[in-house]
């Protein structure tokens, strides 16, 4: 089947590599879904606070450490609260949270502004104060509408939950709502994943992303693989599940515009945008992950540490931001080569594709040029194909074909 295909998007421009995306951690969980890997922990809420504090710091620290050449602050297009559960912080804290931001980088008046929710820990009648902060995208993680998979997941909500959620949000005026689920479950029928694609359908969602479990490493889900008593699912299940989504997600007008991510018209994620265009980010809170000036860093993991290092004397400059000190624990220098080949990787991920002239501006070289015989073997080869013209611009996206070994296409751009 072949996937529906977003409107081509505008042309990319090379002055968003002076831009940024912020992405803001928040690291608390009620509980431990079964699944998880992320840097989330349970019981640590008694944190929070100072946690608060740690990050309104650090986002001062990283907008002075960020500063256009002539001082002026950032410009900063998306602000994403992802975890973890931001959904755990109270409105009051999301807006110092946010107002720190407004003040160290200049934010669109327009900016998209996510928080991640768990629809067991929304209080509903302070969604309307939670919008009131600016927040203006929620993303839930509903995951599924069987009963018996949540609780085997581990995740601390019910199905009807998820609804409840829904409509208190859209009553609380957000007009831009993402469901996130997972599919391809030990044991999950087609009838169970059908079964919650039509209820999540039925809620009317703006944008929908659809995961196939991951068994991570030190994971719960992890031992019991191991020890035999759980055996994932198929790949061919995975696939007839992912081919089902995509028939049922089309049919109902959303178009996919990422391996994963489906919206509706205006409604596609401006700050995952930013991951796949390889566009600067800066992370901020425990783990978080930071791409900007040349450089790919991420802060200390554990909330301890991170606070503890936040209410030190810490102080990144333009030059020593990123480099490992202070809350950052990892940091490499990004070469062009590398640049080019993770702006290739990633753009293949979108169903419009490489938009092969911000390439050859961002790069000074075309992409033909860069990757010579290797590229013209991949057209060849029905992998990849060229679409658009000069004046809607060119791209170069995967086939059916080459969707089909999108990571061996991928490998071929390292
Ligand atoms: S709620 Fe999300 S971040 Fe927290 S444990 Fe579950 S999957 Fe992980």
């Amino acid at each position: 089947m072949t996937p529906s295909l977003a409107p081509a998007p505008a042309p990319l421009d090379v002055a968003l590599l002076d831009t940024i995306s912020l992405y803001i951690h928040i690291p608390f969980c009620h509980k431990k879904c079964h699944y998880c890997d992320f840097n989330s922990y349970a019981g640590l809420l008694g944190w929070r606070t100072k946690y608060v504090r740690a990050l309104v710091r650090e986002i001062s620290l990283a907008g002075q450490a960020a500063r256009m050449p002539d001082g002026a602050r950032r410009r900063c297009r998306t602000i994403f609260f992802g975890g973890g559960t931001p959904s755990l912080l109270k409105a009051s804290e999301i807006a110092a949270i946010l107002q720190a931001a407004q003040a160290a980088f200049a934010v669109d008046a327009d900016a998209e502004i996510t928080l991640e929710a768990n629809p067991g820990t929304l209080e509903y009648h302070h969604l309307g104060e939670l919008r009131a902060t600016g927040v203006n995208r929620l993303s839930m993680g509903a995951q599924s509408f069987d009963a018996d998979l949540l609780r085997w997941m581990g995740r601390i909500h019910s199905a009807e939950e998820i609804v409840t959620a829904v409509h208190a949000a859209r009553q609380a005026g957000f007009t831009n709502l993402n469901l996130d689920f997972i599919f391809a479950l030990p044991d999950q029928t087609l009838a169970q994943w059908t079964d919650t694609l039509d209820r999540a359908l039925a809620l009317a969602p703006d944008h929908l992303s659809l995961y196939s479990l991951i068994v991570e490493p030190e994971t719960p889900l992890f031992d019991w693989v191991e020890a035999g008593t759980v055996n994932p699912a198929s790949d061919d299940a995975a696939a007839d599940m992912y081919l089902l989504a995509q028939a049922r997600l089309a049919q109902a007008g959303y178009a996919q515009y990422e391996i994963s991510n489906w919206a509706r018209a205006g409604h596609q994620c401006n700050h995952n945008l930013t991951y796949w265009h390889n566009l600067p980010y800066i992370g901020v809170g425990a783990g978080a992950h930071s791409s900007f000036a040349g450089r790919r860093f991420a802060a200390v993991r554990p909330v301890a540490g991170y606070v503890a290092a936040l209410g030190g004397d810490w102080e990144p400059t333009a030059t020593t931001f990123g480099t490992v000190g202070g809350p950052v624990t990892d940091s490499e220098t990004v070469d062009d080569a590398t640049a080019m080949s993770q702006t290739a990787i990633l753009a293949l991920r979108l169903n419009a594709g490489l938009d092969l002239d911000h390439f050859a501006r961002r790069f000074g070289v075309t992409f033909a040029a860069t990757f010579g015989a290797r590229l013209t073997d991949l057209v060849a080869g029905g992998f990849v194909e060229y679409v658009g013209d000069a004046e809607t611009g060119r791209r170069l996206r995967l086939t059916e074909r080459g969707r089909l070994v999108g990571n061996e296409v991928f490998e071929r751009f390292l």
